[in-house]
């Protein structure tokens, strides 16, 4: 079965493209998927600008719309362990996490479900009789929603299910890398019943399939979960239009650890921080700020614990982290920590491939600390995506605050101290999307996500989520018009 969906009809490439796609835990194929390109977005995005101009779906009663997306959720419910295979063939993450991720994408889809319902606008007072005005929200027209291969089916979700609640159309293109579960979605939309040209999916690599659907001028919004470098690429290509633009971008992300903490959470959700999904979480706890008369204890028991982790495939169930996504990443990690060590940084465990039959084929790197760092080293400015945690020292409240607002970015991160006063003040002027107080990688949908500085332009999830994929029109409609005479 061919894996584009334009206009209600699934296809292959227009040059009959395709590309391989492999586990990256042990290298075995798992599918061979149509590798679509400019040519194939451009026709997306045209059906997506006639579904949207001409079609049902944006005035459709948003209740009706509500309700598809609440049977879009209990089709994912349905198919939850075949969804969770399909992620974790496609990430090489652990069976068990991925089936985590099939239950937060259904709860997403039942909470824009939900939301879309609640759409009545608002009337405003303006005290005159003659003049009826309201403040109506309306959906923002075609979207371009581009998705990384860290959660793949929950990046998708947590744009589909907005666009479609505020009653847009869109084109969807997913991680070359991990395309599987955006194909299973789209078909369950399909079977959901949504109209034709209303969901559109381009498989296929960035600069190809992807990079058009900044520039195009029929497209009204591009939302975007990835890179740095990628988000401001399309950024700057949005410009020429004026799309709206939403973007969700890395983080370096903080987890401060003051000698007061409760050590026995903080050491473990440090650990939990950074290492879950091998580092490949864009919230990822990457740097450890720990105060220093805490610094030696903390970090040897850390560092024996890390170098205890045990690394394995999807569905070895003694593995607690997975590989890499590919083995350019895997290349790209290993040169950070390159750089790092040349930097003077120290290497207290990993650093170097696993050996041994278990990894054999897989793009395993092991859980790396790497101690010593200060604020100027790339390894600390820098996201590597991957097990490597940079540890920094500090010794005062000033300086800890000081050194984890030193980074471009602003996602998330963490204070661990068992001082009220003191968590409330750091986290008052963290300048992050998220902090958690005694914690680490919460969320919860109502909170809304999203970064500040350079990890993002707004938030997604949270009723907000919603406002990213709507605008918003005020109608004034005076009921008794009359002339003014201002010119008798
Ligand atoms: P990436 O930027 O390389 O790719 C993301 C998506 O953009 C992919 O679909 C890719 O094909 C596409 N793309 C690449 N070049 C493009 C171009 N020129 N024009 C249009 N699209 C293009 O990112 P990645 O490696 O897939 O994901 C890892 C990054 O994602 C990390 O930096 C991570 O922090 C970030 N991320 C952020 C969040 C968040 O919520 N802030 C969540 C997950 C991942």
């Amino acid at each position: 079965m061919p894996d584009l969906f334009i206009d209600g009809r699934w296809r292959g490439a227009l040059d009959g493209r395709t590309r391989e796609i492999r586990c990256p835990a042990d290298g075995s194929l798992v599918g061979v998927v149509d590798e679509g390109g400019g040519k194939d977005t451009a026709e997306a995005v045209a059906a997506a600008r006639r579904a949207f101009d001409a079609g049902p779906w944006p005035h459709t009663d948003p209740r009706e719309r509500g309700d598809l997306l609440l049977r879009v959720a209990d089709l994912l419910a349905r198919d939850k362990d075949a969804l969770a295979r399909a992620e974790s063939l496609d990430t090489g993450k652990r069976l068990v996490e991925s089936a985590y991720d099939v239950d937060d994408v259904v709860n997403c889809f039942r909470y824009f479900g939900r939301l879309a319902a609640d759409d009545t606008g608002r009337v405003i007072d303006t005290g005159r009789a003659d003049v009826d005005s309201r403040v109506m929200h309306e959906p923002a027209g075609v979207c371009a929603l581009i998705t990384p291969w860290n959660y793949p089916l929950l990046q998708a979700a947590w744009k589909v299910a907005p666009a479609l609640a505020a009653g847009d159309t869109f084109v969807l293109k997913p991680s070359e890398l991990t395309p599987h579960t955006a194909v299973r979605l789209v078909r369950l939309l399909e079977e959901a019943g949504l109209p034709p040209g209303v969901a559109n999916l381009v498989l296929g690599a960035g600069p190809e399939a992807g990079a058009p659907l900044g520039e195009h001028p029929d497209v009204d919004l591009v939302s975007f979960t990835g890179g740095l470098e990628t988000g401001r690429r399309l950024m700057a290509a949005a410009a020429g239009t004026v799309k709206k633009v939403a973007l969700e971008l890395g983080g370096k992300n903080p987890n401060i650890v003051f000698a007061d903490a409760g050590l026995d959470a903080a050491l473990d959700m440090a650990l939990t921080a950074v290492f879950l999904h091998s580092g490949q979480v864009c919230s990822a706890g990457a740097r450890l700020l720990v105060e220093d008369s805490l610094h030696d204890r903390f970090v040897d028991e850390l560092v024996a614990r890390a170098g205890r982790i045990r690394l394995g495939g999807p569905f070895d169930e003694r593995a607690q982290a997975g590989p890499l996504i590919s083995a350019a990443h895997r290349a790209k990690v290993e040169a950070y920590v390159a750089r790092g060590l040349a930097e003077g940084a120290v290497l207290r465990c990993g650093g170097a491939r696993p050996e041994g039959p278990d990894h054999d084929g897989g793009f395993y790197y092991p859980p790396t600390v790497l101690d010593e760092c200060v604020s100027g080293m790339s390894v600390v400015r820098e996201e590597s995506f991957g097990p490597v945690l940079t540890v920094e020292r500090f010794t005062s409240e000033e300086e800890a605050v000081r050194l984890a607002n030193d980074t471009v970015y602003g996602l998330a991160g963490a204070v661990w101290t068992r001082d009220e006063g003191r968590a409330a003040r750091v986290a008052a002027r963290l300048r992050l999307g998220t902090v958690w107080i005694n914690d680490y990688h919460p969320y919860v949908p109502q909170a809304e996500w999203g970064g500040c500085k350079q990890s993002g332009t707004g938030r997604e999830l949270g009723p907000s989520g919603l406002a990213e994929y709507r605008e918003t029109k005020h109608i004034w409609r005076n009921t008794a018009p009359a002339p003014q005479g201002w010119f008798d």
